[in-house]
């Protein structure tokens, strides 16, 4: 028989760290924690399994899949508790939560005290000695139920939750302001009200029965799983629906008991910056996620942390010493049995982690750890220390580098000069480090109305997340570091500023007020996430340093990478941007551009409505000078290196006028009539450009724009050559088909080399291949590689027509497709493995065959893309090649795909 149910306790536990996929992140966890001997209340974990046969057979199939081992794992519980389900005098307490293999957002909320009814509460009144505690669990436990199992919880955010508003009626009947002013009455009469709140919404009363309670909640997780929050997430990050969610259940501990318990989360290392110091935030007489709720100011957790945090928060030494104490100061003995914890945890993962922890009546216990989400910057910092404390090797602290969100640290910060005339506002909390400028606006949904938006909320909760991600940053009045806008910022890597107390936020007016300063929707404001200021208006950004540890770990890249990364780029300003990145080249130089800035589109023009050869040549004439000053441009920028030059590809009619006026102009200037010009135009004209006279076809059309292209590519190499700078061209002709096309344009090019040669008397080493980007050219690569010196895949055009999507049309029905699952990528930004994926591999292996030593390489947008280049060294690429700011990421991901599959 499977077996569904995994248990933990008392430094025992069925699973463990490395049985994510079944237990998930969470429960692999806590039952690792046991292991190692850290104080963890005893639960058990529902597997992932049980979440697909509920998804896939419907509830009843998976109760009764698991029935009788829940029940044994309760028994366990009850055994290590010392307590039963269920009983009237001394109750077994739960927590029901959720648990992915990842930590996911949007899923179901964890329901905590599960297992009270009105008989329950008074044994734990009795047994506590505390009556009022008894009641406050209760009273939570209603709620929470309510709210996320028996989906009370309203959808839309201005609505208010119904069980809040009984609480803030009850203060008014009261005349009091805070929750802790509520006495045990009052508790009680909440938990009456919360109830008949539920038999009016749902039509039925509370369930009673702690066994209802707990099926119900272990439902909800798994319906939760196919909540819409929780689609998009996995949307976003890429998670397949069949991995499904596993729900833990776990005894309770209380660290709302009085002034001697408390709740908390801690990291080990600073999740923002990655500086080695372990910190946290905690409150006192508090139960569950009141710390990252934002209602209450959390306190922090060392004494360092707390200085330093009041500095920010502008609070004197005296205040914060009276009113937010550190756990250092305040439980000596606890701190420091956390902080030995910490270090174990730590040790034992080794890699910064994301800790919970409660302590009820002077005893600690952990509740969670998991590999702590942080800051691009953090990831690079913590990986490089942790290196360099021997706790992990090179490969390991490259693992730690995801590729893609290097990206944040690539991108401009404020500059520096532009900040000092800024004005500051408000400060808040610095949650998630950056620069943005922005838009305000005050709903996530919103947040698309402008380019630039900076979400500002009071305070932001799960159903915003796809707000916070369209947004440039992320600024909330209330909420500490741990608040969920600044863990989810952080996760994201987006600029956020949390808890800026000094701004007033009206929803309903769409203002915000900063000392007596309105500001109105579309107004504004810059936010510095390493500092944690606000500005007004726009502030100007400048380049990050590229020096440091982000240095080390592109050298460590270059250590274990085998493929090269080259980059696409047509300027020299582009060439040189690309080889302080650590390009090795460029795989793509387009030169359409060449043929349009100034007087060449003029030459240009003539060129092309000239009917004759001798007319032609004679405006190419014009323009091999503009094209051999931009190589040799070029080719200096990327001295000691290959540039591929691919030849002209565009269609023609792309190059000439379609205004009235200019074509007048034209035909004035040609001496010619304005029915020729406009004959000449309509003559270009083409139903389906894209598939039309472009690429090698206007190379062989007209020969002599290639002897052109290629005489200026060898003359500026030979005129650098002349100056001790090593040019080392690379001659690409686009959109081949059939080898003929090749051997065709290859011919040209190769004589005109010869006769520049002879004209200077000097020569030089140049390549001569072809882009392989239509579907035949890769099935024939073989014909096609004995007259190619390399192969680029230009896999932006064989996508295309592999799929046969037009890329400037697909816009329409991708998302669709996507929304539907019917891609599960954008094929044009993810390499479609099965498909494009397949003649890559044909393209290489068939053209190797006739050409052992060919060179191959992409240069299509994937090369930039770390699953793609992971494929491109599975088949045994060369090279890739992406624009300049993914020349990092490239080479990341490819010793990563190196380390992968040579390893
Ligand atoms: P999330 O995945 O949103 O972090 P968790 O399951 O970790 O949700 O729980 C939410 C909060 O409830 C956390 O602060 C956690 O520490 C607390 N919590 C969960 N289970 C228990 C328990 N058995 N006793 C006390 N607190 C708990
Ligand atoms: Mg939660
Ligand atoms: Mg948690």
């Amino acid at each position: 028989m499977a077996k569904y149910v995994y248990t933990f306790g008392d430094g025992k536990a069925e699973g463990k760290a490395d049985m994510k996929n079944l237990i998930g992140g969470k429960g692999a966890n806590l039952a690792e924690m046991n292991l190692i001997g850290v104080p963890v209340p005893p639960g058990f974990s529902i597997t992932t399994e049980v979440c697909t046969i509920y998804t896939q057979q419907g509830h009843d199939a998976a109760v009764s899949a698991i029935k009788e081992e829940v029940e044994a794992a309760v028994a366990l519980i009850e055994e290590l508790t010392n307590t039963t389900f269920g009983d009237k005098d001394n109750p077994c307490l739960v927590s029901v939560r959720s648990g992915a293999r990842v930590s996911m957002p949007g899923m179901m909320d964890t329901v905590l005290n599960l297992g009270l009814n009105d008989l329950a509460v008074q044994g734990i009144a009795k047994k506590s000695g505390n009556e009022r505690f008894a009641w406050d669990s209760y009273r939570r436990f209603v709620q929470m139920y309510g709210d996320v199992v028996l989906g009370m919880k309203p959808e839309s955010k201005e609505d208010i939750d119904p069980f809040e508003a009984i609480m803030e009626n009850l203060k008014e009947e009261k005349g009091i302001e805070l929750d802790t002013q509520f006495t045990t009455e009052d508790l009680k009469l909440l938990v009456i009200r919360f109830k008949e709140a539920v038999l009016k919404v749902t039509g039925k009363s509370f369930p009673d029965d702690p066994w209802e309670q707990l099926w119900g909640a272990v439902s909800a997780v798994f319906d939760s799983w196919m909540n819409e929050r929780a689609i998009y997430y996995r949307k976003l990050n890429n998670i397949p629906a069949e991995w499904g969610t596993a729900v833990n259940v776990q005894a309770m501990v209380y660290g709302n008991m009085g002034d001697t318990s408390a709740t908390g989360v801690a990291f080990t290392r600073d999740a923002a910056t990655g500086e080695d110091i372990f910190n946290g935030e905690y409150l006192i007489n508090a139960q569950g996620e009141d710390v990252v709720a934002g209602t209450r100011t959390p306190q922090q957790i060392t004494l360092e942390g707390s200085k330093r945090w009041a500095e920010l928060a502008e609070v004197t030494e005296e205040v914060r010493k009276a009113e937010y104490p550190s756990l250092e100061e305040t439980m000596p003995e606890i701190f420091k049995e956390l902080m030995a914890i910490q270090e174990k945890l730590e040790n034992h993962y080794k890699d910064m982690q994301d800790l919970e922890f409660t302590i009820q009546d002077g005893k600690l216990w952990l509740l969670q750890t998991r590999n702590g989400k942080r800051t691009g910057a953090a990831m690079v910092k913590i990986a490089v220390d942790m290196l360099e404390q021997d706790m992990i090797d090179e490969k390991t602290a490259l693992s730690r580098i995801e590729p893609a969100k290097l990206d944040e640290l690539l991108h401009p910060v404020f500059d520096t000069a532009a900040l000092q005339d800024a004005k500051v506002l408000a400060k808040g909390l610095p949650a998630s480090p950056g620069a943005a400028t922005g838009q305000v606006v005050f709903f996530a949904d919103e947040a698309s109305k402008y380019e630039n938006s900076i979400l500002v909320r009071i305070e932001t909760s799960p159903e915003d997340l796809e707000g916070m991600n369209l947004a440039r940053g992320i600024l909330t009045a209330r909420g500490g570091m741990t608040s969920h806008a600044a863990v989810v910022a952080r996760g994201m890597g987006k600029c956020c500023v949390s808890g800026a107390g000094a701004v007033k936020i009206d929803y309903k007016a769409r203002v915000m007020n900063v000392d007596g300063q309105q500001f109105k929707e579309g107004d504004w404001i810059s936010l510095n996430g390493t500092t944690g200021q606000v500005y007004e208006g726009k502030v100007q950004t400048m380049n990050p340093d590229l020096g440091g540890d982000f240095g080390k770990v592109m050298d460590l890249s270059d250590k274990f990478a085998r493929m090269t990364v080259r980059t696409n780029a047509d300027t020299p300003h582009d060439a040189k941007v690309a080889r302080d990145f650590g390009a090795q080249g460029i795989g793509l130089c387009r030169t359409e551009h060449m043929f349009f800035e100034g007087n060449r589109i003029k030459a240009m023009r003539e060129m092309i409505l000239s009917s004759t050869l001798e007319g032609r040549e004679k405006a190419l004439a014009k323009l091999l000078p503009y094209q051999r000053e931009d190589f040799e441009g070029i080719f200096e920028a990327m001295a000691g290196y290959g540039v591929t030059v691919r030849l002209l590809d565009p269609p023609l009619h792309e190059f000439v006028p379609h205004q009235q006026a200019t074509q007048k102009e034209l035909a004035k200037e040609m001496g010619i009539s304005i029915d020729a010009v406009k004959s000449k135009i309509a003559d270009l004209e083409e139903f389906n450009p894209m598939l039309g006279h472009r690429g090698c076809r206007l190379g062989i059309t007209y020969p002599e724009i290639t002897a052109m292209q290629a005489r200026a590519i060898i003359e500026a190499a030979l005129n650098l050559k002349a100056k001790g700078v090593d040019a080392r061209p690379e001659i690409m002709v686009p959109l081949v088909g059939t080898v003929a096309e090749l051997r065709n344009q290859a011919k040209i090019i190769r004589s005109t080399a010869e006769k520049v040669f002879e004209e200077k008397g000097d020569r030089i080493d140049y390549l001569v291949g072809t882009m392989i980007e239509i579907p035949r050219a890769a099935l024939t690569a073989d014909h096609v590689a004995a007259e190619a010196d390399f192969f680029s895949f230009g896999t932006n055009d064989l996508t295309q027509m592999t799929l046969g999507y037009s890329r400037d049309d697909a816009g329409k029905f991708l998302l669709v497709y996507l929304e539907n699952g019917i891609l599960k990528q954008d094929p044009f930004q993810v390499l479609d493995r099965n498909g494009v994926g397949q003649l890559v591999k044909i393209g290489v292996e068939k053209g190797r065959s006739a050409k052992p030593n060919l060179k191959v390489g992409i240069c299509g947008e994937h090369g930039g893309e770390p699953s793609s280049v992971e494929f491109c060294d599975s088949v045994d690429l060369d090279y890739v090649s992406c624009s300049p700011y993914r020349v990092p990421i490239a080479r990341v991901a490819a010793a990563l795909a190196n380390i992968k599959h040579r390893n």
